[in-house]
């Protein structure tokens, strides 16, 4: 069989079948999609036109980031050690007033994506202003996006009034009907930002459109009492009645949910998006993703804008989830490693209802993928692949992605000294030890 290229890692984690890390394995890759991840045994049956050996690294597919506000990569650094609401009233709403443009959106998303490619995200869920802008600076870097047919109950450049920002949003799904890059969700901002009347279209928009629903929600304590004081309800049971709350909703943030919204959502087949170092640095809370994932509600990781992060770094943020998870949980087996490393790939995916296509290295979807050196100095012994990419990992060790087969990303390896120790020496006393355990 003849494929474009063939890929001879150390460790694969496929994502599905969950919970397995293979090894003498590889990955074919052709036409865009994965060919086949087959033994090493039967590699010889591949003619690939390019053989990529990775010793010591580890291949995963691209983590899909489930939140982003791309172009806020020209605000990174704004406003630190601020509330949420001090945050956005004091600080970024009046700049976003003064800089918003489809050239801002376009720079920095470009920016944006250049961050992210090079961390392994080879998709994003993003909303924001000007949307088709925030899509001609992600897709240049080759990378696959949903954009947000975006919705807040206040006049901005990209909208007015009202009806301007519903037109508008009719405008976006029909920009990208068909687009195998660029996919769009229904983006009402948020339960405090947006009323009844404009969620009751949304709801009906996503509905109509079959589109996914990409809103923050319950992300501070105050946004619950703000809730029950001006609509009697909590914002989960408030968009309920709206008809927001079905397998179409991703709820960003969740942090602050009650039993009966956990509930809720789970019997609804809603997906939550968990953006934790956005949720610490604004102080908002602990998300209980444990419960969550027990219920049965579909997870997906983010990292929401740099303005709040500051960083777009999904191998971070899916550890800092994990960890977390376990102190919120009071117990070290909560949000084990393959949990977390599903919710960051094909949690996101299922959310964005594009799992047919990516999340997992399964014969026929997208070839959207990276590896990652393992056999470094920052983690070795590798005794726990999975783990160490999960726990020991950063974003400087992954050194190739593709996007539909295409390498979008190649670092070249320095040969790295530590106080004269060389690479090598370093892996040649680890595996001396690790030989003995
Ligand atoms: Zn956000």
């Amino acid at each position: 069989m003849q494929v474009k290229t063939l890929l001879r890692p150390t460790w694969i984690i496929p994502i599905v079948p969950e919970g397995i890390v293979l090894d003498h394995h590889v990955v074919a890759i052709d036409k865009g999609k994965i060919a086949a991840v087959a033994p090493e045994a039967q590699a010889s049956q591949f003619e690939a036109k390019e053989v990529v050996d990775l010793p010591g690294e580890i291949v995963m597919p691209g983590f899909v980031n489930l939140h982003s506000h791309a172009a806020m990569n020209l605000l990174r650094g704004i406003g630190p050690d601020l509330s949420l609401m001090d945050w956005l009233q004091k600080k970024v709403w009046p700049v976003e007033g003064k800089l918003m443009s489809p050239e801002f959106v376009y720079q920095g998303s470009r920016l944006a994506a250049e961050e992210m490619v090079q961390a392994g995200i080879t998709c994003t869920n993003d909303q924001y202003f000007f949307p088709l802008d925030t899509a001609r600076g992600l897709r240049e870097s080759g990378m696959k996006c949903a954009v947000s047919a975006f919705f807040i109950g206040f006049p901005s450049a990209w909208a007015k009034t009202e009806d301007e920002y519903i037109r508008k949003a009719e405008e976006v799904i029909e920009h990208f009907r068909g687009d195998r890059q660029v996919h769009v969700t229904v983006g009402p901002h948020a339960p405090y930002t947006v009323g009844d009347e404009a969620l009751k279209k949304l709801a009906a928009m996503s509905e109509r459109h079959d589109l996914p629903i990409h809103i923050h929600v319950g992300e501070t304590e105050a946004e619950i009492e703000g809730s029950i004081k001006q609509y009697g309800a909590r914002p989960i049971e408030r968009l309920r009645k709206l008809g927001l709350v079905n397998p179409r909703l991703i709820s960003v943030h969740s942090v602050h949910m009650n039993d009966e919204d956990i509930r809720t959502l789970a019997e609804a087949g809603a997906s939550v998006c968990h953006c934790p170092s956005s949720n610490l640095k604004l102080a908002s809370g602990f998300s209980p993703i444990d419960r969550m994932m027990k219920a049965g509600i579909n997870i997906g990781i983010g990292t929401d804008g740099v303005a709040s992060n500051d960083k777009l770094d999904m191998l971070a943020e899916t550890r800092l989830a994990a960890l977390l998870a376990k102190a919120v949980a009071r117990d070290p087996t909560a949000a084990s490693v393959h949990k977390m490393l599903y919710a960051s790939t094909m949690g996101g995916a299922r959310a964005l209802k594009w799992d047919q296509e990516i999340g997992s290295l399964e014969r026929g979807k997208s070839a959207d993928l990276f590896s990652c050196r393992l056999e470094e100095v920052t983690s070795i012994p590798v005794l726990e692949p999975a783990a160490q990419l999960l726990y020991s990992a950063g974003r400087e060790n992954i050194t190739h992605v593709w996007i539909d087969g295409n390498i979008v990303v190649s670092k070249q390896q320095s040969v790295f000294s530590y106080r004269g120790m060389s690479r090598m020496k370093a892996l040649t006393i680890a595996r001396t030890w690790q030989n003995r355990l």
